[in-house]
C-alpha cells in the first residue's frame, strides 16, 4: 500500500472535515444535564459521531461525555484515544480568530489544531482510508473521543465505566517517536503539629513565611517576615548571605523585617531545572535563633525539604532503568506563627514504587519530628515494556516516514495514554515541530498533518493485519 499517495488523495476532504471541527468552540463551559462539560465539547463530540456515521462506521456516544467510532470485527479491540475539547483562548493576541480556521503560509491556524483535533482527525482518516481500501481487519479498531481531557478527565472515567478496555492502544496527544512510560504523579501535604510546648520566645520571631502557590511549579519567590529588636544585625547578615551565595534578594522594613529571595521557576516534574527561592530563604533562616515554633519549622524544613529534589532526604528515593529517579517538588511552603508550617509536595515516582508503603514510611519518620502527612493522593505510574510488539510496530511505522533515530522515551508528566491499560503516547509532535499547544496562534503545518496521517495509516494497517497485537 502506498500510504503517502493514498493520504494525498484525501487531503482536501481531510482539511475540510478538520476545519469543521476546529470551528466549534469546544472549551469546557456551563454544565447542563444534557451537556455535562458544556455545549461546546458536546457539539464537537456529535460532529465526530456524524462524520463516522456519514462514512458508514459504527458509532456510540457515552453519557454525552465521550464516544467511539468503530470499524472491523473480532474479539480484540485496538483503541486510539484522542480528545476534542480545547483550552480557553485569551481575549487578545491572536492574529486570526481562534475559531475561524485559517490557512496561511502552509499552516492551518486555529485553537486545538495541535492539541488535539488535528492529530485526532489524522487518526480518523487513517481508519477511513483503510475501510475505503477494503482492508480485512482482524480486530475492531476503535477511535475513542473524549471531551474533558483539558480539565478533569470525566470523559474517560465515564467511558471506561461502561465500555470495554481496549486490548492495546495509543493516544495521538503528545510527541513522536513514542512515550512508553509516565511516572506516578502524587501530591501530599506536610503539616506541622502545633502545640503549646514549642512557643518559647527568642530574640527573633518568625511571623510568617510564604513561597509558591502550586504543587507542580518550582517557586521563584519567597518572603519571610521577622519581628526583632536586632533589625540592623539581621539585615547585615542577610545582605552578607546574599552576596556569599550569589542569590537575588532584598530586605525591607515595613513595621517588621521583610526578607525576600528570588529564584527560577520550572515545572514540578523537573525540579532540578529551577532554583527554589523558598529553599534559599530557609537556609538563611537556619542561621538565626528563632522562637520555638519558628525554629522547629525551619529545622525540619532544612533537614527534610531544602534541596530535597529527588526524595533522598525523606527516604522516598527510588530509581528505574528506563523511567529515571523520583522527583520531589515542594511547590508550596507556608508558615505562620499561629497555624504553623505547611508544605505542599508534588512527588513523581517510577514504576516499582509502592506509593502507600512509601507514604506510611514517611509518616513514621515525620511523626518523630512533630509533623504529619495529609491529603496524599495521586495517579500510579504507567508503563509498557519497550520491547513490546506494539512499540516496535509503531516506531517502525514512524521511521518509515521520518528520518529520526531517537528511541521511545519516558516522561515525568502525564498524557491521555495513561487511561488505557496498555497504551502509549504516539505523536503527533515531530522533533522540529513548533510547539504552539495551549498558546495563541496555535498552528500546524499542513505537510505535518499529512505526514501524521500517513504514519497512523501505516501503523494501523499493520496492527489490524498483525497476529501479534
Ligand atoms: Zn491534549
Amino acid at each position: 500500500m502506498d500510504y503517502k499517495a493514498l493520504v494525498d488523495q484525501y487531503k482536501d476532504q481531510l482539511i475540510d472535515d478538520l476545519k469543521g471541527l476546529l470551528a466549534i468552540e469546544s472549551v469546557r463551559g456551563e454544565t447542563t444535564e444534557e451537556a455535562p462539560v458544556g455545549e461546546g465539547p458536546l457539539a464537537a463530540l456529535n460532529y465526530m459521531m456524524t462524520i463516522g456515521e456519514r462514512d458508514g462506521m459504527t458509532t456510540k456516544s457515552v453519557d454525552n461525555l465521550a464516544g467511539h467510532i468503530e470499524h472491523g470485527s473480532g474479539d480484540k479491540i485496538f483503541g486510539v484515544l484522542g480528545h476534542v475539547d480545547v483550552v480557553p483562548v485569551s481575549a487578545d493576541g491572536w492574529d486570526t480568530p481562534p475559531f475561524e480556521p485559517t490557512i496561511k503560509d502552509g499552516y492551518l491556524i486555529a485553537r486545538g489544531v495541535q492539541d488535539d483535533k488535528g492529530p485526532m482527525m489524522a487518526a480518523y482518516y487513517a481508519v477511513k482510508i483503510l475501510k475505503d481500501q477494503g482492508v480485512d481487519f482482524n480486530q475492531r479498531l476503535r477511535l475513542i473521543i473524549g471531551t474533558d481531557e483539558e480539565s478533569n478527565w470525566e470523559c474517560t472515567r465515564a467511558y471506561f465505566d461502561s465500555e470495554a478496555m481496549p486490548d492495546a492502544g495509543f493516544a495521538p496527544d503528545a510527541a513522536f517517536p513514542l512515550i512508553h512510560g509516565e511516572k506516578g504523579i502524587s501530591t501530599f501535604n506536610l503539616v506541622q503539629n502545633v502545640d503549646e510546648e514549642n512557643v518559647e520566645a527568642a530574640p527573633v520571631t518568625l511571623i510568617d513565611f510564604n513561597s509558591g502557590s502550586a504543587y507542580n511549579v518550582v517557586p521563584d519567590a519567597a518572603i519571610a517576615r521577622l519581628q526583632t529588636e536586632d533589625v540592623e544585625d539581621i539585615k547585615m547578615k542577610f545582605e552578607q548571605f546574599i552576596a556569599d551565595n550569589d542569590v537575588k534578594g532584598n530586605v525591607g522594613i515595613n513595621g517588621n523585617l521583610e526578607l525576600k529571595v528570588s529564584g527560577k521557576s520550572a515545572h514540578g516534574s523537573t525540579p532540578k531545572e529551577g532554583v527554589h527561592a523558598g529553599h534559599i530563604l530557609l537556609k538563611f533562616l537556619s542561621e538565626l535563633s528563632l522562637d520555638g515554633r519558628g525554629q522547629h519549622f525551619v529545622d525540619v524544613m532544612n533537614r527534610f525539604v531544602v534541596d530535597n529534589l529527588d526524595g533522598s532526604q525523606m527516604d522516598i528515593f527510588s530509581t528505574h532503568e528506563e523511567m529515571g529517579e523520583t522527583t520531589v517538588n515542594s511547590g508550596i511552603i507556608k508558615y505562620d506563627a499561629i497555624d504553623g508550617g505547611h508544605v505542599g509536595v508534588n512527588y513523581r515516582y517510577p514504576f516499582g514504587v509502592d506509593f502507600d508503603q512509601t507514604i506510611d514510611r514517611l509518616k513514621k519518620t515525620l511523626d518523630q519530628e512533630q509533623f504529619r502527612i495529609e491529603d496524599a493522593s495521586g495517579m500510579p505510574p504507567h508503563y509498557v515494556e519497550k520491547d513490546d510488539p506494539l512499540i516496535k510496530v509503531l516506531v517502525d511505522s514512524y521511521r518509515n516516514h521520518v528520518d529520526d533515530p531517537r528511541e521511545p522515551f519516558t516522561i515525568g508528566g502525564g498524557t491521555y495514554a495513561r487511561t488505557l491499560d496498555k497504551g502509549v503516547a504516539f505523536g503527533a509532535m515531530f522533533e522540529d515541530s513548533l510547539d504552539t499547544m495551549h498558546q495563541k496562534n496555535e498552528r500546524m503545518k499542513i505537510d505535518e498533518l499529512l505526514r501524521v496521517t500517513t504514519i497512523y495509516l501505516e501503523a494501523l494497517h499493520r496492527i489490524v493485519t498483525s497476529d501479534e497485537i
